[in-house]
């Protein structure tokens, strides 16, 4: 498999420590990512030269951070092939863009009678959102469900989205079970019924290339933190005819035209969507990610990640007791992968991986109704990033192992 992308550990030297006196695997990354020095060192070296608030200074510190951010915003623009810089609007993540979508275009267009039409695998982000707008306007939110193999019924979705739809908002992967969803298929049916496209790009943004032209998204929105980022910045990609339709999400310094006593004008695209003073550490800290990602190429990190997944699936089916979620073909996950261990509590299996230094996670994982829908209360999860390995994989094999003889026999030490 390609392990060309391993010696990249020397980058993450949290990846470089012994967790119960075993070397860290960290099998976490549908949560957050672990960053790169060269992450770390961008967020430093703004602060230590460069720091200064933008757009209203005209003083060289004021100037430099003002570039820097803006440069900032142009590479994430690079980064998911948007049109222009003002239609990359800086969020404080994922959950705060889908938020601004649902509060000002959703806010706006959506009426007594409007269909929203989302999938029964989306993370509470891109669900709470969309079903308060619907209650609020006395709109009716469809769900999309899946096949037996974890994917979205398309049958099913071909009749759910009708002339009455308004919005369709789907993520490009599943956080829960690695699946990866038709997002421009989905996207050309939404425009075929007069829709618009919504996509969270959270746990697609980090692990391949994504275009936002190519798939023809109307909005389209990701976290930092995923992709090697910082935490507390994110982007939301809208096309600038619907940015500059709709209202501002919120009120106050940076987003104004003109404030009279009674009334008030909004600037220009990006920043009618920026209020306040913005993460711009996090935005300069971002664009390193963005960078770190494009050097070494989103086709070879996905490739990186499907040969892990490739070699680890069949392995963990095959393990007596161990039941996995989501499609069973390795080509259409990402390296995301959620799975149960006999009856044992996921949480119970999760602590027992981290007696062995491998972290993973397990809950409902911000996904409830998929959890109800596929009759669990919640599942263990292994998340794979760049800078994983066939050996961590062989490593989650092993402890899963012991956690089952130590299960099975009440201490690993009567194998
Ligand atoms: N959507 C998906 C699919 C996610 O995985 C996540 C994060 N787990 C989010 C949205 C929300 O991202 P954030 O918490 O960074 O806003």
């Amino acid at each position: 498999m390609a392990n060309t992308l391993s010696k990249l550990n020397q980058d993450f030297p949290i990846l470089n420590q012994t967790v119960n006196d075993e070397q860290l695997v960290y099998l976490d990354n549908a949560a957050t990512a672990q960053r790169p020095n060269q992450v770390i060192e961008a967020l430093t070296h703004f602060y230590q030269t460069d720091n200064a608030n933008v757009h209203r200074g005209v003083h060289t510190l004021a100037e430099r951070a003002t570039a820097d951010y803006e440069e900032a915003r142009r590479k994430l623009q690079a980064f998911i092939n948007a049109p222009e810089p003002e239609e990359v609007i800086f969020t404080k993540g994922c959950t705060d863009g889908l938020n601004l979508v649902a509060s000002t275009y959703g806010e706006a267009n959506i009426k007594a009678g409007d269909e929203i039409v989302i999938s029964i695998m989306e993370h509470h982000s891109n669900l709470i959102p969309w079903q308060q707008l619907a209650i609020r306007k006395h709109a009716t939110l469809k769900y999309i469900h899946l096949t037996d193999d974890g994917e979205l019924d398309l049958d099913e979705t071909a009749q759910l989205i009708t002339d009455k739809t308004k919005i369709v908002a789907v993520a490009h992967a599943s956080n829960v079970m690695g699946t990866v969803n038709p997002v421009k298929q989905l996207a050309a049916l939404a425009h075929q019924h007069g829709a618009i496209f919504v996509g969270d790009g959270a746990q697609s943004v980090p692990h391949m290339k994504v275009d936002v032209q190519d798939l023809d998204v109307d909005f389209y929105a990701f976290s930092g933190h995923k992709m090697m980022g910082p935490t507390g910045i994110g982007v939301l990609y809208g096309k600038r005819e619907l940015l500059e339709a709709m209202p501002p999400y919120q009120f106050g310094g940076e987003m104004i035209g003109f404030v009279h006593q009674f009334d008030s004008t909004w600037a220009e695209l990006p920043y009618k969507f920026e209020a306040g003073t913005q993460n711009i550490a996090g935005a300069v800290g971002l664009g390193a990610a963005a960078d770190y990602l494009t050097n070494i190429g989103m086709d070879q990190v996905q490739a990186h990640e499907q040969a892990i997944v490739n070699y680890l699936l069949p392995k963990l089916e095959a393990i007596d007791g161990v039941t996995v979620y989501g499609p069973q073909d390795p080509a259409k996950h990402t390296g995301v992968i959620a799975f149960n261990l006999n009856d044992l509590h996921p949480h119970d299996v999760a602590t027992a991986l981290d007696m062995e230094g491998v972290a993973v996670r397990a809950g409902h994982h911000c996904a409830q109704p998929l959890m109800e829908y596929l009759g669990l209360t919640a599942t263990a999860r292994a998340s794979f990033y760049l800078y994983n390995t066939q050996a961590d994989a062989d490593r989650l094999l092993e402890a899963l192992q012991e956690t089952k003889e130590f299960f099975n026999h009440g201490t690993s030490e009567t194998k």
